[in-house]
């Protein structure tokens, strides 16, 4: 570590522009990726500071004309040390460039005309503001109807919030602001938050909240930093516990980060918390420009805004004195980086905790096995919310076994015992929803006479039926005409094998013609807004019925869903990848607390063809314990996560034999090393072989996996991997690892 590498302007742009220092001798010790330097800078050697982004013992030029660093800045506080640092271990332990993890921390910062905020105001007297609210009703103008009925009860909203998170267009506002309802006003909302948390809606914490939120306060002010996790399933009243915790961290000054998934990103989540914490509070969503990220992010860093809501990525607000991270649903996928660095955003999180003096919650109805291992091995300090708060029951949960079924002559996708209860529902005008993990009109299309399946000519996969007569690839967006007769044999009995939630739609409309149905998956959320536009529709009681994906069953509140059918559970215990049994319990869990929140009593049927699986018995009866123990079990047996730790390592290449003969070689060099001892003990090498799908737009895919009970070992291994490839590039070859996967690939 001779030499350092030093940024003086840090930005997306410059990233590559660093300047290489020698450290002198006494600094060797001492200085470390992430310290703010002073160096003698151009030709009048003009003291300026910099941030050191590398340490490395090789110069890239004649060493005796690099100048030295001059000082060490050691007591700095600035967020950009801390997020430089956190780059350096993103690096070190998901395998990346330090370019790379510095793009995922640091900010883009872009040029954007400065907007002004915008707030939307009610014109109208109680009385008419009601008159007006019974019209939109009459009229179904359910947009209008929606927003007065937030400005009667706020007066005043904010613009952006409005469009982006109540789903309501600036034409419907404009029509409006035209009708006198409302005006716009060049204000922003919510200006004092000075008495936050003495709101007269604060709730009065149950035993069990008051427990979780005083033990992690005193922790906080007698100075103890750990990582808490909550199980608790939903409506158990995490979130209360969450802002009671985030209040005492404002209070000292602090600030925090909330990431909850996009997806249960919603509108009545954010008001909550603006309610709490006025315009202290921040909001940050995948639809943010890069420009109106960065203009968040200025705002956290002059200190205007002390709480930031948001998915993975708003884990990197540059908060200069964070106190308190939550991370909601902290089990959820989304959490993964899908790009380099592979990073996990709950690790990240205790990291940059770490560095900042802060504390971490995790909250959870089905925690991640890492976590609840933890939590039970006394790492992180574990609570558990029980009860539900107010009257709100626990569903009645029956499991229909579709082999039964089968046998009993039964070949539609609905069984006896959920065509009954729908039915019954309809006549009530109680609402359901229908669960099936799975997209598309159907899978794949294949031949019943010689068996022949349509792929798609640049993937290997096979195509799915769409609507509107088309087959289609969801990995490359590939499309053709469907087609009634076999390429192969000519045949005319081919048929898409596999039912998708198109193909569940059209059955409850045959079944159910009087049926008002809604369908949300991955094609009718294509469109902006549609995804909003589909809840608030439901939610509104638009439609009897809901018929989704897991979009569905993530963090919404219907208080008339009475019904949860979830189709084919076992469908995603067949993924074929050790996290599937751990996907469907969650899954299913979440599924069944979708019923029955309000005062109706809900009822959840779980259809499957493998109804004494485990991760299916326990979730039908909200056994988290019992899942985790079969799981925990299962997973040391075979020294998979979290009881040992796994790289994946992936080739790509056009060309497959290159593809075969890199990915061959890697693994042979590693798998040399393994058995001679060189990384530790306990590793294994898995395979190679092609990737599960092992052809992805033209791009063959080999792949291996390595497997360690000490992480440090992976480490070691993957350094060594990283080390081969850049010693053996190749034109036309890419390798990418990914730390403790969480899909197959
Ligand atoms: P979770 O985050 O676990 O899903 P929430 O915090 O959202 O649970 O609580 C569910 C509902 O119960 C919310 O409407 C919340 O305002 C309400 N709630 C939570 N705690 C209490 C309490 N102690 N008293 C009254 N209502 C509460
Ligand atoms: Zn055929
Ligand atoms: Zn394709």
């Amino acid at each position: 570590m001779k030499y350092a590498n030093i940024i003086v302007n840090i930005s997306h742009e410059n990233l590559d522009k660093t300047f290489q220092y020698t450290v002198p001798e006494d600094m060797a010790g001492v200085i470390s990726v992430g310290d703010y330097v002073t160096i003698p800078f151009g030709r009048g050697n003009k003291l300026i500071k910099g941030y050191v982004l590398e340490l490395t013992d090789e110069a890239a030029c004649d060493p005796l004309r690099l100048k030295s660093v001059v000082s060490i800045d050691t007591d700095s506080r600035l967020v950009e040390h801390k997020l430089i640092k956190l780059a350096s271990w993103m690096k070190q332990t998901y395998g990346s460039t330090m370019i790379n993890a510095l793009k995922v921390v640091l900010p883009i910062k872009k040029l954007v005309k400065e907007k002004e905020e915008k707030s939307i105001v009610l014109r109208l007297g109680s009385d008419e503001a009601g008159e007006r609210l019974a019209m939109y009703a009459k009229k179904h103008q359910t947009a209008r109807e929606r927003l007065l009925k937030e400005l009667i009860s706020e007066g005043r909203l904010d613009y952006r919030l409005v469009t982006a998170k109540l789903n309501v267009s600036p034409a419907t506002i404009k029509a409006m602001e035209k009708q006198e309802v409302l005006s716009i006003e060049k204000k922003r909302v919510y200006r004092n938050a000075a008495n936050a948390g003495k709101r007269a809606d604060a709730v009065v914490l149950n035993d069990e909240q008051q427990e979780a939120a005083s033990s992690i306060i005193n922790d906080i002010n007698s100075g103890i930093r750990k990582t808490y996790l909550i199980h608790g399933i939903t409506g158990s009243g995490k979130t209360e516990v969450y802002m009671e915790v985030i209040d005492a961290v404002i209070r000292q000054g602090r600030q925090a980060i909330v990431l909850i998934p996009e997806i249960a990103l919603t509108y009545q989540t954010v008001m909550r918390f603006l309610k709490r914490f006025g315009d202290r509070v921040s909001m940050m969503h995948s639809r943010l420009s890069d420009g109106e990220r960065f203009d968040q992010f200025e705002r956290a860093r002059k200190g205007e805004i002390s709480v930031m809501i948001g998915p993975r990525s708003a884990l990197f607000t540059p908060f200069e004195d964070l106190g308190l991270i939550v991370i909601d649903e902290e089990h959820e996928g989304s959490y993964k980086s899908d790009n380099s660095p592979k990073y996990h955003a709950r690790e990240t999180a205790i990291e940059l905790a770490h560095l900042h003096g802060a504390s971490v919650i995790l909250g959870s109805a089905t925690p991640s096995l890492e976590a609840y291992k933890k939590a039970l091995d006394g790492e992180y300090k574990l609570f558990t919310l029980s009860k539900r708060i107010g009257d709100a029951t626990l569903p009645k949960v029956t499991v229909t076994d579709l082999k039964q079924e089968l046998k009993n002559g039964n070949r539609s996708m609905f069984g006896e015992e959920l065509k009954k209860a729908m039915e019954e529902r309809l006549s009530r005008g109680e609402q359901i929803m229908l669960f099936l993990n799975r997209r598309g009109y159907a899978g794949f299309v294949s031949c019943r006479s010689c068996g022949h399946v349509i792929k798609c000519p640049h993937c290997d996969v096979s195509l799915a039926r769409h609507g509107g007569r088309k087959l289609m690839c969801h990995y490359c967006g590939y499309e053709r005409e469907d087609t009634n007769v076999c390429p192969q044999c000519g045949s005319g009995s081919i048929g898409a094998m596999r039912a998708g939630t198109e193909q569940v739609e059209m059955n409850v409309k045959k079944m159910f013609p009087y049926a008002s149905v809604l369908r949300m998956d991955a094609d009718t959320t294509r469109q902006k807004d549609s995804y909003e536009r589909i809840l608030s529709a439901f939610s509104n009681r638009e439609a009897d019925i809901l018929i989704g994906t897991q979009m569905i069953v993530k963090g919404h509140d219907f208080p008339y869903v009475t019904l949860m059918g979830v189709l084919i559970a076992d469908m995603s215990l067949n993924a074929g990848d050790h996290r599937a049994a751990e996907r469907t319990f969650q899954l299913l869990t979440q599924a069944a607390g979708r019923a029955g929140r309000a005062d109706l009593k809900g009822e959840v049927i779980i259809q499957t063809y493998q109804p004494e699986h485990y991760a299916v018995k326990c979730a039908a009866a909200q056994d988290y314990r019992g899942f985790y123990d079969r799981e925990i079990a299962y997973r040391s047996l075979a020294g998979y996560p979290p009881a040992g730790h796994m790289l994946a390592v992936l080739t790509e290449s056009a060309s497959q034999d290159d593809a075969r003969r890199y990915c061959e070689a890697l693994a042979e060099t590693l798998r040399y090393d393994i058995i001679k001892g060189r990384y530790g003990g306990g590793a294994a090498l898995i395979g190679p072989s092609d990737a599960t799908v092992g052809r992805i737009n033209d791009i063959y895919r080999k792949l291996f996996y390595l497997k360690a009970p000490d992480m440090s070992v992976i480490v070691r291994i993957r350094d060594a991997a990283e080390k081969y490839t850049d010693e053996h590039r190749e034109k036309g070859i890419r390798v990418s690892f990914d730390v403790d996967p969480l899909k197959g690939y």
